[in-house]
């Protein structure tokens, strides 16, 4: 299990990270949210123990994290960190034999993948050679090369097509099933979505947003309802408890404040005619990290 315990680290008088605590088990996949700025990178580095904190501790597995546990470790980061001029045999061979692999293992898996990839061809080019979702693919293969225990995925699917986003999200679920644990971290919250039980989000590196997403969307107590029919938007706007009307091509999205006033909303269409629709929903994950970083900005 990965336990990072009340992590603080200041940048000069900047506190980046502040009193940080969450833990992964293995088959867990974490999503460290946050917009520009957040702490999510500085939280990174500090997990594979890239760089020095200031407070608390960070294990894996009881360990502390030291270059005695960094080839248990896999990171697919947002800046590209491939050695360009190298090809990409030589840069996988480069990052397994860091991570304590032989040469031979390196090469047999790497010709797993390269097939998995569909991109056998770009064994013995050059990196600066490939397209930038290729040099993706070659980052990522990189990273889980030695089937880490422990996976952090920054922006994973930046400049793939579906395709190969299709591709990714198969061997993450595969990564999972077998035990890995992923800490996941993207702007596309329904990326979020898919893939992540349990999230923090942080603004200026403080927890703002903690635990399960099922649990998260329970407690956020705003609905949506869609209705389609033949409604007055201006007598509903008057319900108490509804926020907004927002029309789409042909229905209604309601915006409550609190499930309690589901029933006024859905008596108020029982007067109307032609209703053929009426589905409560849960707010979108976007929604609520919009709602709640929000509000600590103000
Ligand atoms: P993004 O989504 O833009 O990548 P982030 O959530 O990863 O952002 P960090 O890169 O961890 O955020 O930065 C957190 C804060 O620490 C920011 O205010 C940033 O300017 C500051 N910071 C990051 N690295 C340093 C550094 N080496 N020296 C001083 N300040 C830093």
């Amino acid at each position: 299990m990965l336990k990072v315990d009340n992590v603080t680290k200041y940048y000069g008088p900047l506190k980046a990270v502040d009193d940080l605590s969450f833990s992964v088990k293995p088959g867990d996949v974490f999503g460290l949210l946050g917009v520009n700025g957040a702490g999510k990178t500085t939280t990174f580095r500090i997990i594979m123990g890239l760089l020095d904190f200031d407070g608390g501790e960070v294990t894996l597995d009881g360990e502390k994290i030291d270059y005695s546990v960094t080839d248990k470790i896999g990171f697919l980061t947002e800046e590209r960190s491939l050695l360009t001029k190298l090809t990409v045999m030589e840069q996988a061979i480069y990052y397994g034999i860091l991570k304590g692999m032989t040469e031979e293992k390196v090469e047999k898996e790497l010709d797993k993948w390269l097939i998995r990839f569909g991109i056998v061809d770009y064994k013995h080019r050059k990196i600066k050679e490939l397209s930038k979702g290729n040099q993706q693919k070659i980052q990522f293969i990189t990273a889980i090369i030695n089937e880490p225990k422990l996976l952090i995925l920054d922006e994973p699917f930046s400049g793939l097509d579906p395709i190969n986003v299709e591709m990714f999200k198969e061997v993450i679920k595969e990564l999972e099933k077998k035990g890995s644990m992923i800490i996941f971290s993207s702007h596309r919250m329904e990326h979020i979505e898919l893939f992540c039980d349990k999230i923090v989000v942080l603004v200026e590196g403080k927890s703002v947003l903690k635990g399960s997403i099922k649990d998260i969307k329970k407690e956020y107590r705003k609905k949506n309802i869609l209705i389609k029919g033949d409604i007055d938007k201006t007598k509903l706007e008057k319900i108490k408890g509804v926020l907004k009307i927002i029309k789409k091509s042909d229905e209604y999205e309601v915006k409550i404040e609190d499930e309690k006033y589901i029933k006024d909303v859905f008596d108020y269409t029982t007067t109307c005619d032609n209703v053929t629709k009426f589905v409560v929903e849960e707010p979108s994950l976007n929604e609520i990290f919009v709602s709640r970083v929000g509000e600590k900005y103000e």
